[in-house]
Parts: C-alpha cells; sequence; structure tokens
C-alpha cells in the first residue's frame, strides 16, 4: 500500500507509483450483454505510465538497500518496454546508469520516452528465441559480463515482481473493493502482475476466480490444448511468452482465455472511445477475456480487469486510424459508436 499522501508534497515521481484508482467501466459491459460489475485497475496512471512501474521501482530499491548496488552502477534489462521505462525512470530519480535491450516490435513511442528518460537501447530482432543469444535476454546477458558494475534485475525470476503486487498491487484492490471480489481479469508477460495478485486474493479468499489471457501465438495459457498455433508473432506489445517465466506461478489461475490482435486493438480502441480509458493494447486483449469470464457472473458480482498501460506508448500504432487499416483491423465498432452518436 501506498503510504503518502497524494494531497500533498511528494518526495520525488517515484511516490505517484501505485495508488492507482479503480474506475467501473459503464458502458461496454452494457452493450455487450455482461450483467456483472466490471472495474478497472487502471495501472495507466503510474509515473510512468503502466505497472511495470511498480517493479522497476521495486527492484531497484531492494538492490539497493541489499547492498547488490550503488550510485553510479549500471542497470541492464531485457524487456518490451515498461519495465525498461520503470527502471529508466527510478534511475534517472537515483542515479543509475540503465542500459535496455528491447525486441523491435516494440514501439517507437517506448523507445523515445527510454531515451529521453536517459536509458541506453539496444534493439534485437523480434523473432529471435529466448536463448538464443541475438535474443534481448541473451544481449542483455553479453552486456551484463562487458559493462562493469552493472547489473540485471532479471524481472522473469526476481521475487520482486510478483513481490510488488502481492504487497502493492493486490493490497490496493482489495481495500477499493471491501474485500468484494468475484473475478479477477489479467494479461500475462512475465507473469508476475498475476501471480502476485492471485496469491493475495486466494489466501483472502479462495472462491475468487482468477482468469489469465494470453495472446495466440504464446505458449502460457494451461491446458496446453488452448496453445494450437503455438509459438509465431502478434502485434500486441508486452504480453505473451515463447517459454514461461519462473514468476508465472500458474497454479492460483482457475482459467485462461486466448485472444488475438484484431479484437484485442479494437477493443482498446473501444476502451478509450466508450469510456474515455486511455490505456494500450493489452488492455484491450484483458478487457476481451473479461467479458468473455464474466458472462459467467450475476448481477451485484463484481470483476476487476487490470489495465497494464497507457496510450501514450502507441500513438503511432493502433490509435491511429491508418495503422489500423494498414494492418487490417478495420473497426466497425468504434465506427458504428461514432455514427449513432451523430444522430
Ligand atoms: N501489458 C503490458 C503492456 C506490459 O508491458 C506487460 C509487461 N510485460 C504486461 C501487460 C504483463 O505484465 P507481467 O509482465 O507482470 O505479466
Amino acid at each position: 500500500m501506498t503510504n503518502f499522501d497524494r494531497n500533498k508534497i511528494l518526495d520525488s515521481v517515484l511516490d505517484h507509483i501505485g495508488g492507482t484508482p479503480a474506475v467501473r467501466v459503464n458502458n461496454i459491459p452494457k452493450s455487450e450483454g455482461v450483467v456483472c460489475e466490471i472495474v478497472a485497475k487502471c495501472e495507466f496512471f503510474n509515473a510512468g505510465g503502466s505497472v511495470k512501474d511498480r517493479i522497476g521501482k521495486r527492484m531497484i530499491l531492494e538492490a539497493e538497500k541489499a547492498g547488490i548496488i550503488k550510485k553510479g552502477d549500471t542497470v541492464i534489462e531485457p524487456t518490451s518496454g515498461n519495465t525498461g521505462i520503470g527502471l529508466a525512470l527510478t534511475a534517472a530519480v537515483k542515479g543509475y546508469k540503465a542500459v535496455i535491450t528491447l525486441p523491435e516490435k516494440m514501439s517507437q513511442e517506448k523507445v523515445d520516452v527510454l531515451k529521453g528518460l536517459g536509458a541506453e537501447i539496444i534493439r534485437t530482432p523480434t523473432e529471435a528465441a529466448w536463448d538464443s543469444p541475438e535474443s534481448h535476454i541473451g544481449v542483455a546477458k553479453r552486456l551484463n559480463a562487458e559493462i562493469k558494475n552493472s547489473w540485471i534485475p532479471d524481472q522473469y525470476a526476481n521475487v520482486n515482481n510478483p513481490l510488488a503486487h502481492y504487497e502493492g498491487t493486490a493490497a490496493e484492490i482489495w481495500s477499493q473493493c471491501d474485500g468484494k471480489i468475484d473475478m479477477f481479469v489479467a494479461t500475462t508477460g512475465t507473469g508476475g502482475t498475476i501471480a502476485g495478485i492471485a496469491k493475495f486474493l486466494k489466501e483472502k479468499n479462495p472462491n475468487i476466480i482468477i482468469v489469465g489471457v494470453d495472446p495466440n501465438g504464446s505458449i502460457l495459457a494451461l491446458p496446453e490444448s488452448l496453445n494450437p498455433e503455438g509459438i509465431h508473432s502478434y502485434q500486441v506489445e508486452g504480453i505473451g511468452y515463447d517459454f514461461i517465466p519462473k514468476v508465472l506461478d500458474r497454479s492460483n489461475i482457475d482459467r485462461w482465455i486466448k485472444t488475438d490482435d484484431k479484437e484485442s486493438f479494437i477493443m482498446a480502441r473501444r476502451m478509450i472511445r466508450e469510456e474515455g480509458l486511455l490505456c494500450g493494447g493489452s488492455c484491450g486483449a484483458a478487457m476481451v477475456g473479461a467479458l468473455k469470464a464474466a458472462k459467467s457472473l450475476k448481477a451485484g458480482q463484481r470483476c476487476v480487469v487490470l489495465l497494464a498501460d497507457s496510450i501514450r506508448n502507441y500513438m503511432t500504432k493502433h490509435l491511429n486510424d491508418d495503422w489500423m487499416a494498414a494492418n487490417g483491423f478495420s473497426d466497425e465498432a468504434t465506427r458504428k459508436v461514432n455514427e449513432d452518436k451523430k444522430l
């Protein structure tokens, strides 16, 4: 939980990480025939714009406390961008150097924010297998060996990844809902978010249904029969993997839902257009999963869905009509709402 007062002066912008709002999603569930309440945990309001600010801050502060790093050292991390932004933001405030290895697929907006925060960026081929020397993970390992006084936080295995969500995000959700929550839905990348939150919520109430969302092309979902397409590329950023990260404890996840690019981007645009929630592409996937899973809930029950990042990361991607058309993601639903509202 946050232990500072948002209405007073904060010591640094790092105090604006955590304590994000939980906002009722009003229009989309109604038009999709979902009768339960849907609440969005809006992680895009964190200082750096995503849920991963929480782990960027926590991994550095805990390493500092443990004497693993000291001011002036170099933090190196392979990431889809948001963990990099969280780390680079913390590094900028606390006086560390940041080197981020980032697959080519990730947006220019993320690169520009990382550069603005002073990070050095190395792009790696999106198609490289995670354990190959050219992958973002392989390159980070090589740089770690080459750069003196460097350290890899390793979000895939660092306990402070799920712990940031067990102690922070989940406790906030529990308190914001006054303990009344029937279902929780989140997308999975490293899995730290869902694993930490699921552990906390199941300890409070084992009947809460935990739903993981995994894109087609990734193999995180269980049972394995849900992943018949195997490993292939897709456009939604920050979710899915070609290996099972150590921090992704799948034992508390009751159900998995697979999503594809087109439905995710269209839903992300609807979240903006119909709810005013300026969230990113994985949030569209999360909402698609939430709407499917929450069909099993009754009126009066509550489903919380986590929105991981902000549209700021995708201004030239799915926010842009030409990009949507060029990628074959035509957007009938948003067009219809716009037309209806004109009448
Ligand atoms: N959505 C986005 C946009 C992300 O950047 C990430 C982190 N890679 C996630 C979802 C998933 O978070 P986690 O790594 O905690 O599973």
